[in-house]
């Protein structure tokens, strides 16, 4: 088959590899579209703690079972699934706490360990696979894994309707975040953005202000919910600062492992900030499959540019320019 391999850090290439054979528990999928985000850039740079090379890329996946493992009775043979990509150990002391996501043998394909989904074909346990409803098309359905690490940044928020929430970055996992707000009974959404270009996109999706800058907003009091999409420190430093009096900060976005910033420990002290991480998926990956079945976010404005495997060098370097939303890779183009 076909398949995009990053050799090494920095090395792609596309190129011919073995077909998969599937273990007795594992499903053969023929993908039909993988998402890049900001973790394949990693992936390709070589600055991600543990990523085995070579290495097929791509861990946002959909597509239709192509052939299953002999102990496999609950998919079958043109099955539409999307694919949690991560695996987690099961048996560490985070696994056992209900904790996968912080696993100690943390493992995701095409992220940690070979194969992702850049290929023709990509093999998952049955475990990871969800059955996709009616109204989600396999070119929408890769959207669901990073929608479903936006809904675990919401389990780990407070919840409380009729607050205000403040997005840092207009890509897609900030617009995700942003439309889950609304979703989620916020009174009030604003997204900031330093790349204005990407602010109409924030409004038309339903964010009630959009501005460069949260100094704009003239909001002195300071919002409940404050959440950085971007992992940049200044944006970061500064969403710190916009957290109203006993509000929550959330660090969703992905900073460099050696990046620091500096915040006021007195602030979080006297005003009772949470400041609260979050990582990847938890128990919210069948959540994601219903959310996009209910049209929570858009996908036709959430996917903005799609390449053959190919292209996907191309594709790469058009992400690392900032341009577009989701940028999708599919085989069969
Ligand atoms: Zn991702
Ligand atoms: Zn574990």
């Amino acid at each position: 088959m076909r398949a995009v391999v990053v050799e090494g850090p920095h090395r792609i290439t596309t190129t011919t590899v073995d077909d998969p054979t599937p273990g007795p528990r594992d499903v053969v999928i023929a993908v039909a579209g993988a998402g890049i985000c900001g973790t394949d850039l990693h992936v390709i740079d070589g600055d991600l703690e543990g990523t085995i090379y070579p290495i097929v890329p791509g861990h946002e996946f959909a597509g239709t079972v192509a052939e299953v493992g002999s102990a496999v009775t609950e998919f079958a043979v043109g099955d539409r699934v999307a694919v949690d990509p991560n695996l987690f150990c099961g048996e560490c002391h985070y696994c056992k706490i209900g904790r996968g996501n912080l696993c100690e043998r943390y493992n995701a394909l095409g992220v940690i360990a070979d194969a992702g989904a850049a290929a023709e074909y990509c093999t998952a346990p049955a475990g990871n696979c969800y059955l996709l409803p009616e109204p989600v098309s396999l070119d929408h359905a890769p959207l669901i894994e990073p929608l479903s690490c936006a809904v675990h940044g919401f389990d780990l928020l407070p919840g409380r309707i009729g607050e205000r929430y403040l997005v840092y970055g207009a890509g897609t996992m900030g617009l995700m975040m942003a439309q889950l707000a609304r979703f989620a009974g916020a009174a009030e959404v604003s997204v900031v953005d330093i790349n204005t270009e990407r602010l109409p996109v924030a409004a038309a999706l339903g964010a009630d202000r959009v501005a460069a800058s949260a100094d704009e907003l003239d909001r002195p009091e300071g919002w409940e919910v404050v959440i950085d999409c971007t992992g940049a420190v200044p944006a970061i430093e500064d969403g710190l600062t916009r957290v109203r009096k006993g509000g929550t900060f959330q660090v969703f976005g992905v900073a460099p492992e050696a990046a620091a910033a500096s915040f006021s420990p007195f602030r979080v002290y006297k005003d009772e900030i949470h400041i609260v991480g979050s990582m990847a998926v938890l128990h919210s990956f069948g959540r994601a499959v219903d959310l996009m079945a209910k049209r929570v976010i858009d996908p036709d404005v959430m996917i903005s540019h799609r390449f053959g495997l190919d292209e996907y060098a191309a594709a790469v370097d058009l992400f690392r320019q900032g341009t577009g939303r989701k940028l999708q890779i599919q085989p069969g183009k």
